[in-house]
């Protein structure tokens, strides 16, 4: 995961690690090549822009020209800028209510179905109880999918296979969760291969009629800047309130996670680096970047 980055990121450092005396004409072409390898792993260059200006001033504020060991003032430096462009702090996702209701929402393939499985074994695993929701009322193959998932991980899964209005379908699944003593509600609607007015009318109804406390946005990291476009088009409608990055696992750029929650300025609240139901992970910037930096 981000080996280009990463390798990159320590060939900029180098110039600062191996010489004696610093100048500014060294920094300025460390935090230049450190902007190049941000855009060559895809991060929006107006972002990538910005925190190497960031990085720029606090090298010079911070007097990485006459600091013993320059190198390692600066690697430090970056560690801070990136945690920061990541978020700073991790952010939990918001369970509350009863039934509490998680709304999922992203295109189709992004791993919305594969992440509504993991989560609901996140939450079980916490001993609440959990009830999934097929809310995608165009894909009978959808409904099966999550099925099977609910199985595996000994999760009930609310569907109403003739039903083809996903308002209804998630009113009489928070419904079905009360009468069952189900705690928590995961709702999995229906993607599209690309951003239509349809889907998105038809999610912003769903959020308006069931009030959830957390909606989250589930996308493909491996789409790099699409991503982070997408994120935007989402949030634009239906105001998410985090991210999930999914397939990190085969994402060699890193430019979504880096830029997203710059772009679009909600957190990324998980990541997924697999096909399992284990692979599930609470987003902690602090690590991704020290991650980054190796
Ligand atoms: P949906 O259409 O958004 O519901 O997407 P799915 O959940 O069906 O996922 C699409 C494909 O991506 C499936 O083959 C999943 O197994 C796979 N997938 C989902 N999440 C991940 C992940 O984190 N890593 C990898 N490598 N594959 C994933």
């Amino acid at each position: 995961m981000f080996d280009n980055l990463s390798t990159k990121l320590d060939r900029a450092f180098k110039t600062l690690k191996g010489q004696g005396s610093i100048t500014e004409i060294n920094v300025a072409s460390t935090v230049k090549e450190i902007r190049r390898a941000l855009v060559d792993a895809d991060v929006n260059y107006k972002v990538a822009k910005e925190v190497t200006d960031k990085i720029k001033d606090e090298a010079m504020g911070r007097e990485v020209l006459t600091a013993v060991s320059p190198g390692q003032l600066m690697v430090k430096i970056v560690y801070d800028e990136l945690t920061e462009l990541m978020g700073g702090e991790k952010q939990d996702i918001v369970i509350k209510g009863d039934p509490a209701v998680v709304l999922l929402s992203g295109l189709q393939g992004s791993g919305k179905t594969t992440f509504a499985g993991k989560l609901a074994s996140f939450i079980k695993k916490q001993n609440r109880t959990v009830l999934l929701v097929a809310a995608d009322v165009y894909r009978p193959a959808a409904i099966d999918q999550l099925k099977v998932l609910g199985e595996q991980i000994g999760v009930e899964v609310y569907s109403e296979v003739e039903n083809k209005n996903p308002v209804q379908i998630a009113q009489n699944a928070i419904q079905h969760a009360k009468q069952n003593n189900k705690k928590v509600v995961i709702i999995d609607t229906a993607g599209r291969l690309a951003v239509d007015e349809e889907m998105m009318r038809e999610i912003e109804q769903v959020k308006r009629a069931i009030n959830p406390s957390e909606t989250l946005f589930v996308v493909d990291s491996m789409t790099g800047q699409d991503a982070v476009n997408t994120a935007k088009s989402f949030n634009e409608r239906i105001n998410f309130d985090g991210v999930v990055l999914t397939k990190l696992d085969g994402d060699a750029r890193g430019g979504a996670a880096l830029s997203i929650r710059a772009v679009v300025e909600k957190p990324i609240k998980f990541i997924s680096t697999g096909e399992k139901m284990e692979a599930l992970d609470l987003f902690y910037p602090d690590r991704m970047a020290q991650r980054i930096l190796g």
